[in-house]
């Protein structure tokens, strides 16, 4: 370069906008799960008469809201189903693994226990992350979201095999502290939007979460087992603000992400070390 250009180059980035040293989130790939599918219905409700509604319609409805909204932000999107068709728990994170996919969000819709005082009052929406149930509530939406296996007809599988469990369960820890940031700002951005209580961000053990190596959750947007929240969950305009505030989720996580690379590669480089791994490094 000519001494001029050189000075063009410093002129032009001493007046560059602010905006233009925000760092935004490059191209990444996210695998959008709708959950449940063909023979499982998932839950259905609501509770106390009104339209029936079943989860895997509005799962599947929310999810492709969420695929063309994080396309239209330059996203690569992989759906783990785009018709009404079931996924065998456990090859959601297989598809998500093959994808390369750098975050998995299963979208779900929660029920209230009949053995509730007023299960039909239960309403709001949680995001999980995977680690151990500490609560009987999330215990609860574990094992409703885990009861999907029985749709699973294959002769035992990887799944039964202590040693594979344990291995996904120790590549899946170095992703815990990201998949807990992404469920924080997911909720967040729920929270903006949401005619409902949140009910925070949660942890438990999902067979779906298990098996897909990249920060990963799972969204309960809301409970369909209540009248007013299974109408808001099923209408075009709920499902897309839902969608939207997802999307928002994610890419603040990954705005977040970003950041805290490039401040640490920055101090690695001062420091003469390596630079760190992205959060899809491990295969
Ligand atoms: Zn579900």
């Amino acid at each position: 370069m000519t001494a001029a250009v050189l000075m063009m180059v410093a002129a032009l980035s001493a007046f560059a906008p602010e905006s233009t040293t925000v760092p935004r989130p490059a191209r990444r790939t996210i695998v959008v799960d709708a959950g449940h599918g063909g023979r499982d219905n998932g839950m259905h409700g609501p509770i106390g008469g009104g339209p029936t509604i079943y989860e895997k319609n509005i799962t599947l409805a929310v999810a492709k809201k969420l695929a063309a909204d994080l396309e239209s932000r330059g996203m690569t999107v992989v759906m783990t189903r785009k018709t009404d068709t079931l996924i065998t728990l456990g090859d959601q994170g297989k598809i998500a693994n093959e994808a390369r996919g750098d975050l998995f969000i299963s979208v779900h819709v929660n029920a209230a226990n009949t053995g509730w005082k007023d299960p039909g009052g239960a309403r709001g929406y949680e995001t999980y992350f995977l680690a151990e149930a500490k609560t009987e509530d999330e215990r609860r939406v574990a094992r409703m979201e885990n009861a999907s296996a029985r749709f699973d007809t294959r002769s035992n599988g990887d799944r039964d095999n202590p040693l594979s469990f344990l291995l996904n369960d120790m590549m899946q820890n170095e992703h815990l502290r990201e998949s807990s940031d992404l469920a924080q700002t997911i909720q967040g951005q729920l929270k903006k939007i949401h005619p409902g209580p949140s009910r925070g961000v949660k942890q438990a053990g999902f067979i779906v979460l298990v098996t897909s190596f990249m920060p990963s959750v799972l969204v309960e947007i809301g409970f369909g087992t209540n009248p007013a929240e299974a109408a808001w969950i099923s209408s075009p305009d709920g499902q897309y603000q839902i969608a939207t505030a997802i999307a928002d989720g994610a890419m603040e996580y990954l705005a977040h992400f970003d950041r805290r690379s490039s401040a640490s590669s920055s101090a690695n480089v001062a420091a003469g070390r390596a630079t760190p791994s992205t959060p899809s490094t491990p295969r």
